[in-house]
């Protein structure tokens, strides 16, 4: 067997909706037909921390960007990309492709482009400091499991131009 050493991170809850705020899980589980895409060119995939769950717990409320901008909140975030970046870095080091990063659209933490949240902001910011180019894609905020065709098609294309 060879390996292919195609990697994509992910956020958290694309693979472990129980992670979100109570009742706004939008599949069962996990994106199933987003990461079916992955599985299917056999790109693997390691998920980030979820870090509002980590700060706040399962059952914690809705807050805004500017409610979790606290220094706090920042510092774990930032203690959590310590460890993703070094363990890309090793990737990297030894021939490995890190292909992307996957956020979520209108998160406070998790959306890597566009207005970020404090997570993406503080792994972004290592990231930079590394000299690391990650190609970026986030999960609409009108993504629902089974509901939303046209984000899986432009999931492919984002995939398909990235490989
Ligand atoms: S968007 Fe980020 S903080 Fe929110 S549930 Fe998903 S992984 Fe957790």
């Amino acid at each position: 067997m060879h390996r292919k050493k195609q990697i994509v991170y992910i956020s958290h809850c694309i693979l472990n909706q129980n992670a979100v705020i109570r009742e706004w899980e939008r599949a069962q589980g996990a994106f199933n037909n987003i990461i079916r895409v992955l599985l299917e060119d056999n790109i693997s995939i390691i998920q980030l921390p979820c870090p509002e769950f980590t700060f706040l717990g399962e059952n914690r409320p809705p807050k805004t960007k500017e409610e979790y901008d606290i220094p706090t909140y920042r510092s774990l975030c930032s203690q959590l990309t310590i460890q993703v970046v070094n363990q890309i870095k090793e990737y990297i080091i030894n021939d490995y492709e890190i292909l992307g990063l996957i956020g979520i659209q209108g998160s406070p933490s998790c959306e890597a482009s566009g207005e970020k949240g404090i997570f993406m902001e503080e792994l972004m910011k290592l990231i930079k400091e590394e000299n690391i180019d990650l190609n970026i894609f986030d999960i609409p905020e009108e993504y629902i499991e089974e509901q939303s065709q046209e984000v899986i098609d432009a999931f492919k294309s984002y995939i398909r131009k990235i490989l």
